[in-house]
């Protein structure tokens, strides 16, 4: 049987991480899981119990409440994607939007939070064959991982590529409103004490401010390829 590997993604906000794992989970037939989606599912729980917002974090709220959060995902055959659900709720579309970007920073910096989402994780990728990208995923959820790209692009072609994702969707957004959000987050996912973003000694930096999905395809394909047959 073929070699099943798993290859883990991370890097800055926007960055096109998940297009790109996807399109290679796609292309393996492996399990693609977006974790930003599940920090994103957490947030949104918390933000609708008054967790964080306007008044501040209630972090003894999220802790006493942490267990009772599931997240999970579940394929939509009509787009061929799989789709993010909190508690049974197809929430996809809702994690997306910027007052979740604005407090997602916050709540991923939260011990119990990360200690939780990153056994999911690790379950999820038991079977290997799985493309996972986040933040953490070839530092602290996959160490071991087979191959570890770390993705980066300039801040104005991620603010780009967001805000034409998000109008695309009819999302009506500033665009420096975005650029700000990235660059506040780059610096709180950068900066947090717990499991803070950085490139992991074994990964392969890929700068993808002009290169297309296709061609970033090709370039993987090479490194997956030699992974698998070992030539
Ligand atoms: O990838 P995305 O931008 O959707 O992630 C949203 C946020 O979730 C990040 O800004 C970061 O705070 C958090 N995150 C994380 N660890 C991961 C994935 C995302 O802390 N592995």
């Amino acid at each position: 049987m073929e070699k099943r590997l798993i290859i883990a993604i991370d890097g800055y906000s926007s960055c096109g991480k998940s297009t790109f794992a996807r399109s290679i989970a796609k292309e393996l037939n492996y399990i693609f899981i977006d974790s930003g989606a599940m920090y994103r599912a957490v947030t949104l729980y918390c933000m609708r119990k008054n967790f964080i917002g306007k008044g501040g974090l209630n972090t003894g709220g999220v802790l006493w409440e942490i267990k009772d959060i599931n997240i999970g995902f579940i394929y939509n055959p009509d787009i061929n994607e799989y789709e993010t659900f909190l508690n049974s709720e197809n929430v996809e579309t809702e994690i997306r939007s910027i007052e979740v970007s604005a407090h997602v920073s916050r709540i991923s910096q939260i011990p119990e939070v990360r200690a939780r989402m990153v056994e999911l994780q690790r379950q999820i990728g038991v079977n290997k064959g799985i493309v996972m990208d986040g933040r953490d995923i070839g530092t602290v959820v996959f160490p071991d991982a087979d191959i570890k790209i770390f993705m980066t692009a300039s801040v104005d072609i991620r603010a780009k590529r967001r805000h034409d994702e998000m109008t695309g969707r009819g999302i009506v957004i500033d665009f420096e409103e975005i650029k700000r959000n990235i660059i506040a987050r780059d610096i709180a996912d950068e900066n947090r004490d717990i499991s803070p973003l950085r490139r992991a000694d074994d990964a392969i930096i890929l700068d993808n401010s002009r290169k297309t999905v296709e061609e970033q395809m090709s370039w993987i394909r090479q490194i997956i390829e030699k992974k698998i047959n070992g030539s």
